[in-house]
């Protein structure tokens, strides 16, 4: 097993802090809108934390948005 480097590819997961819906797996880093009630998510005020994974760069899991 290689190691990666912390929070290069760790990926978390969104989840709207108002209606909880769940978004998207991407990087700590990203940004995204919740399209049931447009608010705006990222690693501050996104729930779900605790359920953080580090993903390979090949990881076929990784999330287009
Ligand atoms: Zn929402």
């Amino acid at each position: 097993m290689k190691k990666y480097q912390p929070g290069e590819n760790m990926q978390v997961l969104f989840v709207c802090p108002k209606c909880g819906r769940q978004l998207a797996w991407a990087l700590p880093a990203a940004e995204m809108q919740c399209p049931k009630c447009g608010t705006w998510v990222n690693n501050k005020n996104r729930k779900g934390r605790g359920r953080d994974v580090f993903l390979p760069p090949d990881s076929d899991q990784t999330v287009l948005f």
